[in-house]
């Protein structure tokens, strides 16, 4: 199930970036104790009356060197082909401005629902600004001021009163559903076609719940897969579409909804900044992942180049330790043959649950090899572990005091726990709860 995405649009200045701060409040600062995770600041998780969804501030968009003005049109026109609720903002202060008539106009035409919030609205004698942009034509007008946080939670009632409900994707329980992602250019649909040009296709070309990308339901020895193309809908002629922060948003939302991630880079350009975000967004989503590193035929290569790429993929990407790394072609197919069994191995470790009374067996004689660290003479206990969740595997470890699991002992149990059972693939959470 996707999480709806609501975009941010509006001129340069009307305060999108410190709205968008405010939507993600707190959220944004735990997401980055994450070592290594890169992120932009321009897409993030929020919550709102219980419901999570994705915001974007399209003004983080750069679109090439275009003029002001055709960015902002790019960008509006983003949150049009992308957006389930459109976040318009003004400036209270500026009044009615051309540009804002230009993008009101653009978004009548999409009929996507819009929320338009005049920010700047300091205190309450400035109300009265508020009144001249209902003939943006938009419906209710939003009094907001994003420096001093009011009026946020009336703007953000009516944002989530516009959320489509809930659509349940419809593959069988079993499927076992990937996306591939990754930035313009590394070969994302060649992949797919490659795979699907070796398989048995059931069903093809499902446009997805989110319309922007392509599913085909495909069986490979009794397995019934599904494969996600994010670049399978390429809005044809659209300058944005070959931006590196839009590719974010579409792996965004392909996340949501898949078992596994292939996340591909070019092997012939190597690891770039923005493969990096996009990695930082799939650890965060909690599926299970695998590195694909694409183009491998067009790499001068002798027998070390393959380990020579691992290592530095591992220390690019350190909170993606447990990912698997192939290296294919997509072109000549040339290793295409470990792709799938890979994405198999990856979806059962992801869903794999294990046995309470031997997971307390790993867990206490990993505290005999290794004791568990003390703080101003207070030991760490472990009581008892149990796994409470599948997709991706959570473990709780009652102990007498949270604070004293440090990040390295968490890490040194996670091996061990990796070592012990066969967790490749998939991310694993380890939740410390006080119990005595
Ligand atoms: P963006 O370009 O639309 O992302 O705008 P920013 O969020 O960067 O804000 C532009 C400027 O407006 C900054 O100097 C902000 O501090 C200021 N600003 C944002 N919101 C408010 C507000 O509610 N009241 C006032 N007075 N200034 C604000
Ligand atoms: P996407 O934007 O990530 O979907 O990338 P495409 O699948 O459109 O591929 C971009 C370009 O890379 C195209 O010209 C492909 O022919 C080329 N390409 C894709 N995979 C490979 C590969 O394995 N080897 C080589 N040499 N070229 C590839």
């Amino acid at each position: 199930m996707s999480k709806p995405v609501v975009a941010i649009v509006g001129r340069p200045n009307v305060g999108k970036s410190t709205i968008f701060n405010r939507i993600v409040g707190e959220r944004q600062a735990i997401v980055e104790d994450v070592p290594g995770v890169t992120r932009d600041r321009i897409y993030s998780k929020a919550e709102w009356l219980n419901r999570e969804f994705y915001i974007i501030d399209t003004g983080g968009i750069e679109i090439g060197n275009e003029p002001l003005l055709e960015q902002m049109r790019e960008q509006a026109q983003i949150a049009i082909d992308e957006a389930d609720v459109i976040m318009f903002l003004t400036n209270g202060r500026d009044g009615v401005t051309g540009a804002d008539e230009e993008v009101a106009s653009m978004l009548h035409r999409s009929k996507k629902p819009i929320v338009l919030g005049v920010n700047k609205i300091d205190n309450v004698e400035m109300k009265d600004n508020i009144y001249e942009f209902y003939a943006l034509g938009t419906g209710e007008v939003f009094g907001i001021s994003g420096a001093h946080g009011l009026g946020l939670g009336d703007l953000l009632d009516e944002v989530v009163h516009h959320f489509p409900d809930d659509e349940e994707e419809g593959y069988e329980e079993d499927t076992i559903r990937m996306a591939v992602i990754g930035r313009p250019n590394v070969g994302k649909s060649s992949l797919v076609n490659a795979v699907l040009g070796e398989e048995r296709v059931i069903v093809s070309d499902i446009p997805g719940t989110t319309r922007d990308a392509v599913d085909t339901v495909f069986e490979k020895d009794g397995q019934e897969y599904v494969i996600i193309d994010t670049a399978g809908m390429r809005k044809k002629g659209k300058v944005y579409e070959t931006t590196e922060k839009y590719s974010v948003l579409r792996a965004l939302k392909a996340m949501e909804r898949t078992d596994v991630v292939l996340m591909v880079i070019n092997g012939e350009e190597g690891i770039r900044e923005q493969d990096k975000r996009i990695a930082g967004y799939a650890h965060e989503a909690g599926r299970a992942l695998i590195i694909v590193v694409n183009k491998w035929d067009v790499v001068e290569k002798d027998d070390r180049t393959m380990a020579q790429f691992t290592e530095k993929i591992r220390d690019e990407f350190q909170f993606l330790s447990y990912a698997p790394v192939l290296y294919l072609s997509a072109t000549t197919k040339h290793r295409l043959q470990h792709l799938l069994p890979a994405v198999k191995q990856a979806a059962d470790n992801h869903n794999l649950r294990v046995p309470t009374n031997v997971l307390n067996d790993v867990v206490m004689d990993a505290v005999v090899m290794n004791p568990t660290p003390t703080e101003n003479n207070r030991r760490l206990r472990i009581n008892y572990a149990t796994q409470v969740a599948v997709a991706p595997p959570a473990i709780v470890l009652f102990v007498n005091d949270p604070e004293l699991l440090h990040f390295s002992y968490r890490r040194y149990l996670e091996n061990k726990l990796r070592e012990a059972f066969h967790f490749e693939g998939t991310p694993l959470k380890i939740i410390p709860r006080q119990k005595n």
